[in-house]
């Protein structure tokens, strides 16, 4: 039907003596004006469908300072990470109940206590909203597959939940999620800072939460000696994330991906040939040889503060480090 109804326009269109009639020629000129407007009115609407937010972000100052984030927008929030301790939840929750706006959707990022500690605060004020978790993140934290359960349990005493709350809905790599209108592309690394990496990707923004592959201007926590795996994820992030501007990390401001990723990698790069060389001769690390990577350490990154108030971090990084590359020599 619709064929032969073009067929009989253009067989109109083509009338013998070359010009159209002048109703042809008002037709033609609506034509053109119909066309030129959806040209102009098509990126608006386009712009339209993307829902504004906004990103705020919670940490309490010095050292160990953690990243709450909420995305609110104009009817709901979503929070990404729950902070160390249970009052700093509090904290982070006192700006949130301000927006007056319920908290819908709770992502969690990987297994250590700096994260889910606190999300106990979050699931309690808003029962009914998901907490978005891998597969990995679940188990770990489950069977206390790290002991940091137990270790946060017993250093945090009532600042630690009876309690912990855990992903209700796991997510995969590859998933893509639709929360009050934002599209949240799932990225999982593993194993590397922690025993796998949740990221969230928003296409709209360019917007990447990368939990603690990145971290911006931190001592790392290398005790997972995972560091040859968090190397390569790293060297190839750019890549995988080519659109991405903003990296949001766990700990530390916001900045530049290009930037975020050149400093980490920078940092991992360094820490591992300082103890690469000196395992070289004797396989050990002397206590002179420790003292003279801490130094080094202190003078490169001096206004670098740890990832967690860990006792003599540097220093048991450097153990940590150690025990890696030796195992796979
Ligand atoms: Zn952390």
């Amino acid at each position: 039907m619709s064929n032969r109804l073009l067929g009989r326009v253009d067989a109109r269109w083509n009338a013998p003596g070359g010009l159209a009639p002048p109703g042809r020629l008002f037709q033609q000129l609506w034509l053109i004006i119909v066309i030129v407007l959806a040209c102009t009115l098509l990126p608006l609407t386009a712009q339209a469908a993307t829902p504004e937010f906004t990103i705020h972000q919670y940490f309490s100052p010095g050292a160990g300072a953690v990243n709450t984030y909420w995305i609110e927008t104009a009817n709901e929030i979503i929070v990404i990470d729950g902070q160390r301790t249970l009052s700093e939840a509090q904290a982070a929750l006192v700006s949130i109940k301000a927006t007056q706006k319920p908290i819908t959707a709770i992502f969690l990022t990987h297994p250590h206590p700096d994260h889910f500690t606190g999300l106990r605060v979050f699931a309690d004020y808003a029962p009914e909203a998901p907490i978005y978790g891998s597969p990995i993140t679940l188990k770990t934290i489950e069977t206390d597959a790290n002991g940091l359960v137990a270790l946060s349990r017993e250093t945090l005493g009532d600042e630690f939940p009876n309690q912990v709350a855990v992903p209700t809905e796991l997510i995969e790599e590859g998933d893509i999620l639709t929360i009050a209108g934002i599209e949240f592309q799932i990225h999982q690394l593993a194993p590397n800072e922690a025993a796998v990496m949740t990221m969230l990707y928003l296409p709209e923004t360019r917007t990447l939460f990368s939990g603690d592959l990145v971290n911006n201007s931190k001592t790392p926590f290398l005790l997972t000696q995972h560091t040859t795996a968090w190397v390569a994820q790293l060297e190839s992030l750019s890549s995988r994330f080519p659109d991405a501007d903003l990296i949001y990390p766990g700990h530390g401001e916001p900045g530049s991906k290009d930037v975020l990723i050149r400093d980490q990698l920078e940092y991992l790069a360094l820490f591992r040939q300082l103890v690469r060389d000196r395992l070289a001769d004797d396989r050990q690390i002397s206590t002179d040889e420790k003292a003279q990577i801490v130094e080094h350490m202190n003078t490169w990154y001096a206004d670098y503060l740890p990832v967690a108030a860990i006792p003599a971090l540097l220093e048991q990084n450097i153990d940590a480090i150690a025990a890696e590359l030796t195992s796979e020599s």
